[in-house]
């Protein structure tokens, strides 16, 4: 097979990257190996001072597996030189914020980031003397006043978790570079098919392959990718840390990866489907959706994003209480209840981001829905919504 072209479309380069590199397969064997052999003394010296992808040397490294699904995500950000895998993707947050936060730093966190996340930044690092400070990710005019002369690092996601504003991701990493930070973007919602965050300005981008990689709901993985100036260092921190997938994962991880393009386009013409139904009933008072004309953060969506995904949150009219949420959540028959997402089943979750906002407070009464839509026809899952608003109306 020729070496296939960076400037092919995405959705080809899902195909054509991390392949065998045996012309007789189409898939990269499994390599399930601890011990790598050198054919002699000198090789093991060389592969052990070069310490470069895709080159054997020991297990923790990984094997051609790892290395191909790292190759096709690197083709698929660009901007990237390479890219780092971690078994989940909380582990590949850690990974980013330890390569670029040191003892005496203060991190910029989104406010609306993924809850471990925060986690992260008030535990762990605040344990190695990080100071993180959260910020509304919508005031991109105030940003440039939250930075001091401590600020490393600035820690975006967008659209947020659970409450999906968009940010202006050109915006904020054009203020933290004037600032000699560097900035790190939790991309998980829209994938490298939906948005370009390196070029965007961002320095490492995140991605639970947990959710669209993946895509089947049965493995856990997560990734980094970086430029030149920043994939080094990831490499190096996620080799201290002694992170590695294992190659049976590498090998599901990319089996999702082939059909990504055809099931986000999926999902997301499905979740606009739903989201317009949802935003004409009466106990719906919002759809924060972004690929929603209308919505919050649809205007900047168009603008940077170039794709969509089926996750996105409604919110309940005043007076609609946890146990009317529940009535409605609990009466549907195609949604699970659960907390991943990005798989083929949809899925609903009651959601409270009060608890954990505070630079951008979100009302404590303001109950809030949110939905993964997956690959079902959107006729039924509206007949499945509608089902589970009848109950909520039911006293
Ligand atoms: C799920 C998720 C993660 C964490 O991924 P895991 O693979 O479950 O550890 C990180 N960021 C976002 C936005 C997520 O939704």
């Amino acid at each position: 097979m020729v070496s296939p072209r960076d400037d092919l479309d995405p959705a080809t380069l899902l195909i054509a990257r991390g392949r065998s590199n045996d012309p007789h397969v189409v898939n990269p064997p499994v390599y399930r190996a601890s011990t790598h052999l050198s054919a002699s003394c000198a090789e093991l010296a060389a592969s052990a001072a070069r310490n470069a992808d895709g080159a054997f040397f020991y297990g923790r490294r990984g094997a051609p597996t790892q290395w191909a699904l790292a190759e096709a995500l690197t083709a698929l950000e660009p901007g990237a030189a390479g890219t780092v895998l971690y078994p989940s993707g909380v582990a590949a947050i850690a990974g980013a914020l330890l390569a670029a936060c040191r003892p005496g730093d203060v991190l910029l966190v989104t406010d609306n980031a993924y809850e471990p996340s925060r986690a992260m930044a008030t535990g762990l690092l605040k344990r190695l003397g990080v100071e993180a400070r959260f910020f509304d990710p919508l005031d991109a005019a105030g940003f440039a006043a939250r930075f001091c002369d401590r600020t490393a690092a600035v820690l975006l996601e967008s659209p947020g978790s659970l409450t999906m504003e968009v940010a202006d991701v050109p915006a904020l990493a054009a203020t933290a570079r004037e600032k000699a930070a560097a900035v790190l973007i939790d991309a998980t919602w829209p994938s490298p098919l939906g948005l370009h965050s390196l070029a965007h300005g961002c320095d490492i981008v995140i991605q639970s392959l947990t959710k669209h990689v993946g895509g089947h709901s049965d493995l856990m993985m997560g990734a980094c990718s970086a430029g030149p100036d920043w994939y080094p260092r990831l490499r190096t921190v996620a080799q201290e840390l002694g992170q590695v997938v294992s190659p049976d994962d590498a090998a599901l991880a990319l089996r999702g990866l082939r059909t990504m393009a055809v099931r986000l386009e999926r999902e997301s013409a499905g979740a606009l489907i739903v989201a317009e139904w949802l935003a004409a009933q009466p106990e719906v008072a919002e759809v924060r959706c972004p690929m929603l004309p209308g919505a919050t953060g649809h205007a900047l969506w168009r603008r940077d994003f170039i794709g969509g995904c089926g996750l996105f949150s409604f919110v309940l009219a005043p007076g609609i209480d946890q146990e009317a949420r529940a009535r409605l959540i609990d009466a549907l028959e195609l949604f699970g209840i659960g907390y991943s997402w990005g798989g083929f089943e949809s899925l609903a979750l009651p959601i409270d981001p009060h608890r954990i906002r505070t630079g951008a407070p979100w009302p404590a009464g303001q109950l809030a829905v949110r939905l993964s839509i997956g690959l079902e026809d959107p006729g039924d899952l509206i007949a499945d919504l509608a089902r589970g608003f009848a109950a909520m109306r039911e006293r």
